[in-house]
């Protein structure tokens, strides 16, 4: 009988799958496992609440061992995290299909999710937990950085310097948030629950220092910011008691977010409630948990909104806590924007988004020969050439080496060709797996977050990540997956993946081209019949068809 015990993926180049494509999708379903990247790897979760890459163990060994036999044109199919069927294909399809939390919309709910889940039917994906393409808090931090990077350039001609941010949740996304913010030169104060998230992050070097009390941590924060030093200081506590707090008190902070796991109510600590009583409680009362927890979310929004009126720049960083905090009656929670709208939909208009990689050798050396490349291949692009080197410098790898920047339509199949080649001269030990979050500029619905405020107000419809997924299929990707509720929890989203392997022969080279240019295309071509001007002018100089135009 199979149970928890510790996993990580083969390094190196000898091969326990028939294949380089069925390989890749084994290390990184492995790697997601791996305790240096999952959350809480012992019950299968990876990272965001409960995002898990397998329904349960049963189910993980079934599909190591399904993928192990998994012949060239065959294809697994994998419904919410279990293994149901291999089918033959051929050699252009996907070698693995993932549909995960899928629900029909009356049904899509937390309650009848739980359900089924405990009745052993369904996991929830997450973005890149189900479809193994999480690489740690890496994967996230390209994009917060970027993101602080748009609100420095908004609000503080292009600087953080001379600034604090507030914001909670140190977990494995929210835990790029202090490097994010001291790599733009700010202060960050980042709460946290869980002792353990702030130790991890500190070892992980993505956060400084931890404060003793929350007059230790403004003492700290105010004295960085008069040097105009960066600094990121941990904070425990709840967000929720902290935050009005802070804002009675008068704390000078200038930017406030939140990435606590808001999108689950049983995963956010409600008001009065003790950190080591959280899991038991929320397990054995879970809509007395769920009230209290949405409560405590209302006081953290009203505290946010408070900072908002007194001046700072406040948006959700797509946790759905403002429309948790509705359903607890709180009527101002939408008064600050997403930060989609607010700072990365003229990037999605481009087509851009988080392109990532991982080097499926174990060796750091070929992440650097790509960083390399990378420089090489872009050398006008001067923000990706800061973030190469910062990262060189200051990300930690977890688990297999890997690397993430954002490009757009037309830059991340030249990277993927090119990755290709230098698979096939040798100049990297093994295969890369090429792939990216959800969270991408034509892959997703998510009214709440990626399609808030629409031009057209299309927010909530959802054939783009359908249509996303089936391109990609048609395309030749490795794995496609298609999930619903990620990010923002249950209802509220749905969206698509895609990982294509880089093996060095000339079909992983044409699949590439073919992947890397139609992934991004569905960026430009949702934004253009959104009616967005950047991706019309996009489309028409890179040739992107959009028959509506035509004609
Ligand atoms: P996680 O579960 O790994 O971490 C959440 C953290 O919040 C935990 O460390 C927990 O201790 C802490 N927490 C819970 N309640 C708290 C409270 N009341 N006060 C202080 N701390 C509290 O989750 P994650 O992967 O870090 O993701 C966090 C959230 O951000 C999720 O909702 C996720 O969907 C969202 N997210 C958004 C984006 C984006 O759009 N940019 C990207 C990634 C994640």
């Amino acid at each position: 009988m199979s149970g928890p015990r510790p996993v990580r993926a083969p390094r190196g180049t000898e091969l326990s799958a028939l294949g380089w494509q069925q390989e890749a999708a084994l290390r990184m379903l492995q790697n997601n496992l791996d305790p240096e990247v999952a959350e809480h790897p012992d019950k299968l979760v990876v990272y965001g609440g409960t995002g898990k890459a397998a329904r349960d163990w049963r189910s993980f060994d079934a599909m190591v061992r399904t993928l192990q036999t998994l012949k060239q044109d065959e294809t697994m199919l994998v419904q919410s995290g279990r293994p149901v069927g291999v089918m033959q294909t051929h050699e252009w399809a996907p070698r693995v299909l993932i549909a995960n939390s899928n629900l029909v919309g009356d049904w899509a709910n937390w309650e009848e999710f739980r359900r089924l889940e405990a009745l052993g039917l369904t996991m929830y994906g997450q973005m890149t937990a189900g479809s193994w393409i999480y690489i740690g808090t890496q994967g996230i931090l390209q994009g917060t950085y970027e993101t602080f990077a748009a609100v420095a350039a908004k609000k503080f001609n292009g600087t953080l310097a001379g600034t604090i941010t507030l914001t909670a949740g140190l977990g494995g996304m929210g835990g790029a948030q202090p490097l994010a913010v001291t790599m733009n030169d700010g202060v960050a104060i980042c709460i946290d629950c869980d002792p353990r998230a702030i130790e991890r992050r500190i070892e992980h070097r993505y956060l400084d220092v931890r404060a003793d009390s929350l007059e230790h941590a403004l003492q700290l924060a105010t004295e960085a910011r008069d040097a105009r030093k960066p600094l990121s200081i941990g904070l425990l506590g709840n967000a929720a008691e902290l935050l009005p707090r802070m804002l009675a008190e008068g704390a000078p902070i200038d930017i406030v977010t939140d990435q606590t796991s808001a999108h689950d109510p049983l995963a956010y600590l409600p008001i009065g409630v003790d950190f080591d009583d959280m899991a038991s409680y929320a397990a054995e009362k879970p809509a007395d948990f769920t009230q209290r927890a949405r409560e405590a979310m209302a006081k953290h929004v009203e505290a946010m909104v408070g900072f908002m009126d007194a001046g700072a720049e406040v948006f959700d960083y797509g946790n759905s806590i403002r429309g948790e905090a509705q359903l607890a009656g709180y009527d101002r929670a939408f008064d600050f924007p997403g930060f989609v709208p607010a700072y990365i939909r003229p990037l999605f208009c481009e087509g851009k988004g988080p392109f990532r990689w991982a080097a499926l050798s174990g060796e750091a050396s070929d992440i650097h020969k790509t960083d390399k490349a990378m420089l090489e291949l872009f050398p006008e692009n001067e923000s990706l050439h800061r973030w190469i080197k910062m990262a060189g410098e200051r990300v930690h790898f977890q688990g297999l080496p890997a690397r993430i920047c954002w490009l757009g339509y037309g830059e991340r199949d030249r990277a993927g060709e090119r990755f290709n080649d230098m698979v096939a001269s040798g100049e990297l030990a093994a295969p890369l797996a090429i792939g990216r979050d959800h969270l991408d500029c034509g892959s997703v619905a998510s009214p709440y977050r990626e399609t808030e405020a629409m031009l057209d107000g299309s927010d909530a419809i959802a054939d783009w990540p359908l249509l996303n997924a089936m391109v990609n299929v048609a395309s030749g990707a490795s794995w496609v997956s298609i999930h619903h509720g990620g990010g923002v929890g249950m209802g509220r989203s749905i969206h698509a993946g895609q990982v294509t392997v880089a093996d060095g022969t000339k079909l992983a080279g044409e699949k590439i081209r073919r992947v890397l240019t139609n992934d991004p295309g569905m960026g430009v071509i949702r934004h253009v019949d959104a009616g967005y001007d950047i991706a019309e002018s996009v489309a028409a100089d890179k040739g992107v068809r959009v028959p509506m135009t035509e004609g």
